[in-house]
């Protein structure tokens, strides 16, 4: 099997696994006890706390534990909307494309009565800095860009923009869970006042994730309950996961430099081969994106005939996200770029992961390829535009 499909979900790293299991057998007190067979799991809790928070640049008590990804986005926008509300301020900036998890809790505060400014990505799948300083208005309380996009990886000029909300007085979440791990974040150097990032993209478990809030910045709960997370979360602790979480960071820290330069060739590879059937188009900035992501879109093809008959081949990729794969429509962010349905519809993304070799590369190349021909040799809009009757938009 080869495995591209990491921007979905990593396999856990075997020093991830064999954390996660010696903490569940050998430390499976609730941390909140005052015996000391209590206070071992609470001392990895905020060892934990600790590695993660020097890695991301932050303060340990700056770290908050979550369910994951989605939790996090949800808890960092909550709380900046109730900041806001509390001095009057009920508007929001984000954009497009944005993951779910940022763009239904958005949907959920307009309900509440909060204005909402998506900002447009263009072709390259890149937000322009200066759009977003012209959309920031007096009453606006939050800006939410994401690091890099889970669909497409382009990323986004962070650092710029946090400079321009730094400078604005207005708080600066970001969806981080497809970067961190992947390319260096630092929240000090990036001008982040919050972020949100997910274990399982970084070969962690599953289920588990933090939210970063700078210093001064109250987040507000999303379950209510007992203390724990000096009562921002409660809930008893997943020690286990979250020792594994820290883990699987450090490790994707030290090799980062490594892995990205490996990961970049064979993205690069898989891009340049790809490229060669014609009428396709890659998706997203050939250069600003995440060093394992590739997105293509085919034209006269559904993308997920073509997920299956890869998946028949051994080959797992995506078309648009996991979450959106099931319904009938095309991904936002391929729409968000541009992209028409008839064209949206027929995409795929890999995203490699860092073991991934060269004969892995070509072999997605040869059945991307050969798959490509095949639907195309019996699909009625493919025999209409070689027929002429329809225009060729790649
Ligand atoms: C995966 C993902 C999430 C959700 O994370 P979960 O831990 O699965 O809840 C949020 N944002 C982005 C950009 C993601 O890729």
């Amino acid at each position: 099997m080869i495995y591209a499909d990491n921007a979905a979900t990593t396999k856990m790293s075997e020093s991830a696994v064999n954390t996660m299991v010696s903490v569940a057998n050998m430390s499976w007190g609730n941390p909140s006890s005052l015996y000391a067979y209590g206070q071992k799991a609470k001392e990895i809790l905020e060892r934990a706390r600790e590695d993660i928070s020097r890695i991301v640049g932050a303060e340990p008590d700056e770290i908050i534990f979550t369910s994951g990804g989605s939790e996090a986005d949800n808890q960092a926008i909550r709380s900046a909307a109730e900041i806001g509300l509390k001095k009057g301020k009920m508007h929001i900036i984000s954009s497009v494309f944005e993951h779910h998890a940022v763009l239904h809790t958005l949907e959920a505060l307009k309900k509440d009565g909060f204005e909402i400014t998506l900002l447009e990505v263009y072709e390259n799948g890149i937000i322009i800095t200066e759009e977003v300083e012209a959309a920031i208005k007096e009453n606006t309380c939050l800006v939410s860009i994401m690091y890099a996009n889970n669909e497409i990886g382009t990323i986004q000029p962070i650092r710029e923009i946090g400079e321009i909300c730094r400078k604005k007085k207005v708080l600066f979440h970001v969806d981080a869970v497809q970067a961190v791990g992947h390319i260096p974040v630092n929240v000090v150097e990036d001008n982040i006042d919050m972020l949100s990032a997910s274990a399982h993209k970084f070969h962690g478990p599953k289920g588990v994730g933090f939210v970063y809030a700078r210093k001064g910045i109250s987040l507000s709960r999303l379950i209510e309950g007992g203390a724990q997370e000096r009562g921002k979360r409660a809930g008893t602790e997943n020690v286990p996961g979250i020792a594994a979480m820290a883990e699987a960071l450090k490790e994707s820290y030290e090799k980062m430099e490594d892995n990205a330069s490996h990961l970049t060739k064979m993205r690069d590879r898989l891009i340049k081969g790809i490229g060669e059937i014609p009428h396709s188009v890659l998706n997203g900035d050939a250069y600003k994106r995440l060093p394992g992501n590739v997105n293509y879109c085919f034209e006269g093809i559904e993308g997920e005939a073509l997920l299956l008959l890869l998946d028949d081949r051994g080959i797992c990729a995506s078309s648009g996200s996991a979450c959106t794969s099931g319904s009938l429509d095309p991904s936002h962010v391929l729409l968000a770029i541009g992209r028409i349905h008839d064209v949206a519809h027929g995409s795929v993304r890999f995203s490699l992961g860092e073991d991934i070799e060269e004969s892995d590369v070509d072999a997605i190349i040869q059945s991307v390829k050969e798959v490509v021909d095949y639907l195309r040799s019996f699909s009625p809009v493919w025999r209409d535009l070689i027929s002429g009757k329809k225009q060729f938009i790649l």
